[in-house]
């Protein structure tokens, strides 16, 4: 059984690059039928927030994403990492006893300058090991003596990391790059590496989706995981989106969380569709405003290695298409649920909005673009031919776009009035403005009383 996992730490909004994440982590277990787990890292007790989990929680229920487990799930395994801490520390326990941890009383300054010198001769930073000989007598001593050390994960001799990444290929971290690292700091909790290994492991999971900015990580996790003789999953480290200067995504650099876009008016399936073409382009027969015909499209084996490009304009082409998609008869009983006074316009509501996608792509707009019909605009002068317009739209057999649209031309002829000495003032006088949805279709819309009333039919 396939289980992937989404991880965020509540310590900010979701955006572009992490929701791209959690979607493709939810493709790949749903296209193998398989779980799909949500999982709160916040160990980091300082940055986390409740309220940023439960954003994340409503941004990713909006996105219309799923988890067979998650914090709002009930269940006996909590998946929040503050709440298990003894798992942590059982575990903790067995990492000491088999011997496959130490404990480390170097000071913060020690380990600066260390890390300094290695920066400056060019080499990695890493711990060289001088608490890894300190004697289980001296440890117990300093540590009776009220020392409060962290505990390192010791290295096996000559470890090298090396695994075949489901996206990168072939990965190796040669021995001596990296170095013995922390799995618990010094006031007992647990690093974000060793928490996550050990939940990776009792959760099941499979395959490990995440960005590409985690491929060290991966280094050091496996160290834990081949240590505690774990099976290890199958890692994917996803190429970081980049803001259109080729930059990571950052404040300055046009990142934007998704609960802005969604504020915008972007539809849920549009975001979706532009985040399931940054690195992965869905097979040409799936509908890309659809989960499930996303997820029988996905494979991890065709994301491409190279970095996407976040690009507003490709996501405005696709909530161009996903509001076409939604159609007219959607879309109109959204309009009114947002503003009731567009009820009485409900049965011919479908056409006009249609006709408007185009140039209004957001529900905003469009409502924007038809407020005209529940607001009347008393101020517009009144031209002698209206009333009996009026009147012979009242008389048209059938009331659709087409037939308005030859009694208007036909009305026009008739009265020998040039385009725009008929268009205009109609226009103004039944929309209160310049411009706008064609006007057979204005005229359809606004039905036959409504018309009557507005050109003065008495
Ligand atoms: N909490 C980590 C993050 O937000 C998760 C990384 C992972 O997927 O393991 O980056």
């Amino acid at each position: 059984m396939i289980r992937t996992r989404f991880a965020p730490s509540p310590t900010g909004e979701l955006h572009i690059g992490g929701a791209r994440t959690a979607l493709f982590n939810y493709l790949f277990a749903r296209s193998a039928g398989g779980e799909f787990l949500l999982r709160i890292d916040d160990t980091d007790a300082e940055r986390s927030r409740k309220e940023y989990e439960a954003r994340l929680l409503n941004d990713l229920h909006w996105l219309g994403l799923t988890w067979d487990a998650g914090p709002d799930i009930p269940s006996d395994t909590p998946l929040r990492q503050s709440e298990r801490g003894e798992i942590y520390a059982q575990w903790m326990d067995r990492l000491r006893e088999a011997g496959a941890v130490y404990p480390c009383f170097c000071t913060e300054e020690r380990l600066t300058s260390l890390r300094e010198g290695q920066t400056a001769r060019g080499e990695p930073p890493r711990y060289d090991g001088r608490c890894r000989s300190l004697s289980p007598d001296e440890a117990r001593r300093r540590m009776e003596a009220g020392e409060r050390p962290c505990w390192r994960l010791a290295l096996p001799e000559g470890y090298s990391a090396a695994f075949n990444d489901a996206v990168r290929g072939p990965q190796s971290f040669p021995a001596g790059t990296i170095g013995d690292f922390v799995v618990q700091r010094s006031d007992g909790t647990p690093t974000y590496l060793f928490a996550s290994a050990v939940d990776d492991y009792l959760t099941g999971i499979t395959h490990v989706i995440r960005g590409d900015e985690h491929v060290p990580n991966t280094a050091r996790q496996l160290a834990i995981i081949d240590r505690m003789g774990w099976l290890r999953p199958v890692f994917a480290h996803i190429p970081m989106v980049l803001s259109a200067d080729r930059r990571k995504l950052g404040k300055r650099t046009g990142s934007t969380p998704i609960r802005e876009y969604r504020e915008r008016g972007f539809l849920p399936e549009a975001l979706d569709a532009y985040l399931a073409t940054l690195s992965w382009t869905p097979e040409a027969e799936a509908n890309p405003f659809d989960l499930a015909s996303l997820a029988a499209s996905f494979s991890l084996d065709k994301i491409a290695q190279s970095s996407p490009v976040h690009d507003e304009e490709h996501l405005l082409h696709w909530q161009r298409e996903a509001i076409k998609q939604r159609g007219g008869e959607a879309l109109a009983a959204e309009l009114i649920a947002g503003e009731p006074r567009f009820a009485p316009f409900e049965e011919r509501l479908a056409p006009i909005v249609a006709d408007l996608l185009e140039e209004a792509p957001f529900l905003r707009d469009l409502n924007e673009a038809l407020s005209f019909l529940w607001s009347r605009s008393d101020s517009e002068p009144r031209e002698p031919w209206m009333p009996q317009l009026a009147a012979e739209l009242a008389k048209l057999a059938s009331w659709t776009p087409e037939a308005a649209e030859g009694l208007l031309r036909s009305f026009m002829k008739e009265r020998g009035l040039k385009g725009r000495a008929f268009f205009h003032p109609l226009r103004r006088l039944l929309t209160g403005r310049d411009s706008g949805a064609p006007l057979p279709l204005v005229v359809f819309t606004l039905g036959r009383e409504e018309c009557a009333a507005r050109l003065g039919l008495l």
